[in-house]
C-alpha cells in the first residue's frame, strides 16, 4: 500500500532559507554573466579574449546545476511511502551517497559522502528518494553542519521514523586549495534524532552498519 503524506503539521526545515522566497529570480542571465565578467577581470584576465568569451554563459549554466537545490522542496521527495514491509522493523541504512556542494563562506566545492539510517515506524520510502533529499540540500550554499542537520530533520519531520541518523564525511576545497592548504583532510559531522539519540545500542548499530 502506498500513501501520500498529508500531515500539514510537518515542519519545513527550509522555511528560514531564501530557497522559497524566489530571491534568485530577480536576477537576469545577463546580469549574472556581467558579474562573472567582473570576476574574470578581478582575477586578472581579459573577459573579451577568445578563450573566455563564452565562459560567463557557461559559468551561469553551471551555477544553475550547482545550486539547483533552491528550486526543490526536499520534503516532497518523502511524501510517497510504502507500508507493505512484511513487519520489517530494523534499521534501514543507505551508505556512501556521493554529493557535491559549495561552502557558503568561499563558494568552494565540498565533496563527500552521506550515510543515512532510519528506524521506520510502519512505513518506508524508496531508497532513491533519500539520495534526492541529500541533493536538494547539497545543491545550495552550505556549511557541512547545517547540511547534516537539515537532511536528518527533513527525514525526521516528514517520514516520522522512530529515529534517524545522518553522517557526512567530506573534503572542503576552501581548505585544500587555499588557506591552510591541507590535502586529505576530511570533516565528519553527524546528527542523530529520536531513538538514535536516546538509545546507545541503536546508535551503535547504525555506526557499525555504515562502517561495513
Ligand atoms: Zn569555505
Amino acid at each position: 500500500m502506498m500513501r501520500e503524506a498529508t500531515d500539514s503539521t510537518t515542519t519545513d526545515p527550509t522555511s528560514t532559507d531564501p530557497a522559497a522566497s524566489g530571491a534568485a529570480s530577480a536576477v537576469s542571465a545577463e546580469q549574472a554573466e556581467d558579474a562573472i565578467r567582473t570576476l574574470l577581470r578581478w582575477a586578472g584576465d581579459d573577459p573579451q579574449r577568445e578563450g573566455l568569451r563564452d565562459t560567463p554563459r557557461r559559468v551561469a549554466e553551471a551555477y544553475r546545476a550547482w545550486f539547483s537545490g533552491y528550486a526543490q522542496d526536499p520534503t516532497a521527495f518523502l511524501a510517497r511511502t510504502f507500508e507493505e514491509v512484511a513487519g520489517y522493523d530494523e534499521i534501514i541504512v543507505l551508505r556512501q551517497i556521493p554529493f557535491e556542494s559549495h561552502c557558503e563562506h568561499h563558494m568552494a566545492p565540498i565533496v563527500g559522502h552521506v550515510h543515512i539510517g532510519y528506524l521506520p515506524r510502519n512505513r518506508v520510502v524508496g531508497i532513491s528518494k533519500l539520495a534526492r533529499v541529500v541533493d536538494a540540500y547539497a545543491k545550495r550554499l552550505q556549511v557541512q553542519e547545517k547540511l547534516t542537520a537539515q537532511i536528518a530533520q527533513c527525514i525526521h519531520d516528514t517520514l516520522r521514523p522512530l529515529g534517524v541518523g545522518v553522517v557526512v564525511d567530506a573534503t572542503h576545497a576552501c581548505m585544500t586549495t587555499r588557506g591552510v592548504h591541507k590535502q586529505g583532510v576530511s570533516m565528519v559531522t553527524s546528527t542523530v534524532l529520536g531513538t538514535f539519540r536516546e538509545d546507545p545500542r541503536t546508535r551503535d548499530e547504525f555506526m557499525r552498519l555504515i562502517r561495513m
